[in-house]
């Protein structure tokens, strides 16, 4: 068997607003290795961000474990500092958003460049050249990304989210802003990066997306059900 990827346990999540206590977690538990396509579903409001956050180091819980890759991040015997949080966030995952967050001044190369930017070791950098061509967007390189449809502009996004080599992409509503056929072709592009060994962790309200993942994770009011 396979080591999981990640492992999180009994994750819950506290938010304060004023006096008032949001649970927006309670005791969620979440498992998925290398080469999975995982999805978080749930109305809105039902914790399906902040579990997403938490996994993905941007959001530390009020209680409870996650590991990924055999280290422990969150809950473990020791605490992470910011810097540590940092490096395990640049090495370890990549980020797409529904919303896609594309620099509207930099071209689509400088763009997928930025993440490798801040990576001081330049070990796990692809070459920007090998990423544009996987998500078909090598044609595009020199433009800016409102010259560009919606599709293009997550297509761009992902292949940001891949130039530090990350063994788990985190999407948030990838699909949310896309018509069905743009969707139909972001699905095939988690795939075939969930083929090549990296662990997908999709939040979304898209049906189509969610029968393509290998397991799904349902919340309701912070719980899985
Ligand atoms: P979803 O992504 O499923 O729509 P979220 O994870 O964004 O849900 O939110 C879960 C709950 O936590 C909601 O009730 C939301 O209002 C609350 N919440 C989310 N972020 C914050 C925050 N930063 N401060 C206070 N409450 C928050
Ligand atoms: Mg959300």
């Amino acid at each position: 068997m396979m080591m999981p990827t990640m492992s999180a346990k009994d994750l819950s999540k506290i938010y304060r607003r004023g006096s008032e206590e949001v649970r927006a977690l309670d005791g969620v538990s979440f498992e998925a290795r290398s080469g999975e396509m995982a999805a978080v579903i749930g109305p809105s409001g039902s914790g399906k961000t902040t579990l997403l956050n938490i996994i993905g180091c941007l959001d530390n819980p009020t209680a409870g474990t996650l590991s990924v890759g055999g280290e422990e991040i969150f809950g473990g015997r020791k605490e992470l500092s910011e810097k540590e949080l940092t490096f395990i966030r640049r090495r370890i995952f990549g980020y797409v958003f529904q919303k896609f967050y594309l620099i509207p001044t930099l071209t689509v190369r400088e763009n997928i460049m930025l993440p490798s930017a801040f990576y001081k070791s330049s070990a796990g950098a692809k070459s920007p050249d090998d990423v544009m061509k996987l998500l078909g967007i090598d044609k595009r390189a020199g433009h800016l990304p409102g010259e560009l449809s919606g599709g293009e502009m997550q297509r761009v996004a992902i292949a940001r989210a891949l130039i530090n080599s990350p063994k788990v992409i985190l999407a948030d509503e990838p699909t949310g802003s896309l018509d069905s056929r743009r969707t139909g072709e972001i699905k095939e592009i988690l795939r075939e990066l969930a083929t090549q060994g990296m662990t997908v962790v999709m939040v979304t309200h898209n049906l189509e997306l969610a029968k393509a993942a290998d397991r799904v994770i349902e919340l309701r009011d912070g719980k899985v059900v």
